[in-house]
């Protein structure tokens, strides 16, 4: 049986690997996509807020800002071609705590730098839009909105498939390797060839090219985030997004409550360390991964320097009055009896040796020179935190541009 062969093989059924998949698709390449779940888009992508971010957190003239901005209107502007649940509410970031005044004001100009548009709040004009929250000041973001990015990468895949490209599902990846002309995807199904590869593995990119004789450069370490729903009498407590001024030491956002496209309200995510790559609760735990996670440098010199932040997250995953007290910071009326759990998600966190945290989208791409036409090059998404769902359009070009030279606008 000859083994089957494609412009570009696709690792990773997410919404990055799909957005890839996609711009592959429209220039007529053959494309195949190799996902290892039986379903598309069941671990970050499927399992997150759900959030269509604006662009205003970001380093201006990083990837995350300049994806994220195109992503936003982009992701908007898909959702409405294809009749798929979106809605922009707009979001409010705000500051209770006189020492989060001086990190709002740089939010502020970060938005500003970045092109996106936001207004500056005093408590009336908060209640104006959120008359439950509390606070000293905040920013109101207009451009913020909520989907269902499950919705949006299934969307994607079914395009990737009218192109003529192709979704494998339920096929693990075991290692790429390049040769001079071409790349072998070897799977638990047999194998493929690629002209070239694109690995957007998640939570286990850095596992991938490990095993593909790739130097990452970082580990992966999953950091769970846990929600909370709110009952009936909660909910009505919140009209969008209420988000917290986040902590600029830790590239997440802190926990927010976010009403979602379906009308129900949640608080969160938290950012605990889970136990398995995909450990979705406590009860998740494969030691193997675990010792790899704790036993990394760069893990013990985070833990080193971020010991208490960490056991402040842990107790409030362990201990619902303690979350509820950190929901109280913005919304007073909560209490304790208002929040049922509400499911989780695992974020996959590059992590330096030296202890830093991977803050940008991280890309590593090896024969991309264009000399061979990218034959035989291997591009590996390293780190996609969030806003990467909502940037996953932009990102899916941008990789095709950097295998392929060709450029592609939006749709
Ligand atoms: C709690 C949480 C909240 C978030 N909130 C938001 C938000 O509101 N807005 C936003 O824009 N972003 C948000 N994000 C970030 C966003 O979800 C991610 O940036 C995005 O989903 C990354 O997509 P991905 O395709 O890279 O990863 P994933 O969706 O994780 O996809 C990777 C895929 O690779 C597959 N895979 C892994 N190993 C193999 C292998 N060996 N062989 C084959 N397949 C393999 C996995 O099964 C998986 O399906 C959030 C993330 C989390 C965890």
């Amino acid at each position: 049986m000859t083994t089957p062969r494609f412009d570009v093989v696709v690792v990773g059924g997410g919404i990055v690997g799909l957005a890839t998949a996609h711009a592959v698709a429209r220039t007529g390449r053959s494309v195949a996509v190799v996902e290892r779940e039986p379903r598309l888009a069941a671990h970050q992508t499927g399992n997150n807020s759900n959030v269509v971010h604006s662009g205003l957190y970001y380093a201006p003239g990083g990837h995350k800002a300049r994806l994220a901005v195109a992503g936003c209107a982009e992701t908007v502007a898909f959702c409405r071609t294809h009749d798929l649940p979106c809605e922009v509410t707009g979001k409010l970031v705000v500051a209770t705590e006189p020492d989060e005044l001086p990190r709002l004001a740089e939010l502020k100009r970060r938005g500003d730098a970045n092109g996106v548009e936001s207004h500056e709040l005093d408590e009336a004009g908060m209640h104006a839009h959120e008359p439950h929250v509390r606070g000293l000041r905040a920013l109101f973001v207009p451009s913020t909105g909520v989907t269902d990015y499950r919705a949006i990468a299934e969307k994607i895949g079914e395009l990737v498939q009218k192109d003529g490209g192709e979704i494998h599902l339920g096929r693990a990846v075991r290692s790429v390797v390049r040769r001079r002309a071409d790349v072998v995807v070897r799977t638990d199904g047999g194998d493929l060839l690629g002209t070239q590869v694109v690995v957007c593995a998640g939570l286990r990119c850095d596992e991938l090219a490990r095993a593909s004789g790739a130097d990452p450069g970082v580990r992966i370490i999953p950091f769970r985030g846990e929600y909370s729903g709110f009952g009936e009498r909660a909910a009505g407590l919140v009209k969008g997004l209420i988000y917290p001024v986040p902590d600029p030491a830790f590239p997440f956002l802190g926990v927010h409550a976010t009403r979602g496209i379906d009308g129900s309200v949640h608080a969160g995510p938290n950012a605990v360390l889970a136990l398995a790559r995909e450990g979705y609760s406590w009860g998740v735990v494969k030691p193997r991964e675990l010792l790899g996670s704790l036993a990394y440098p760069g893990m013990l010199r985070l833990a080193r320097q971020h010991w208490r932040y960490g056991l402040g997250e842990m107790h409030r995953s362990l201990s619902r009055e303690a979350m509820v007290r950190r929901i109280q910071r913005l919304l007073p009326d909560v209490r304790a009896d208002d929040l049922h759990p509400a499911g989780a998600g695992v974020r996959a966190q590059a992590v330096r040796a030296d202890g830093s945290l991977v803050d940008d989208f991280l890309f590593a791409a090896q024969g991309c020179d264009n000399r061979s036409g990218g034959s035989g090059a291997v591009l590996h998404v390293l780190n996609a935190p969030s806003p990467a769902a909502t940037a996953a359009l932009p990102i899916g070009r941008e990789i095709l541009e950097t295998l392929t030279g060709e450029r592609l606008g939006p749709l």
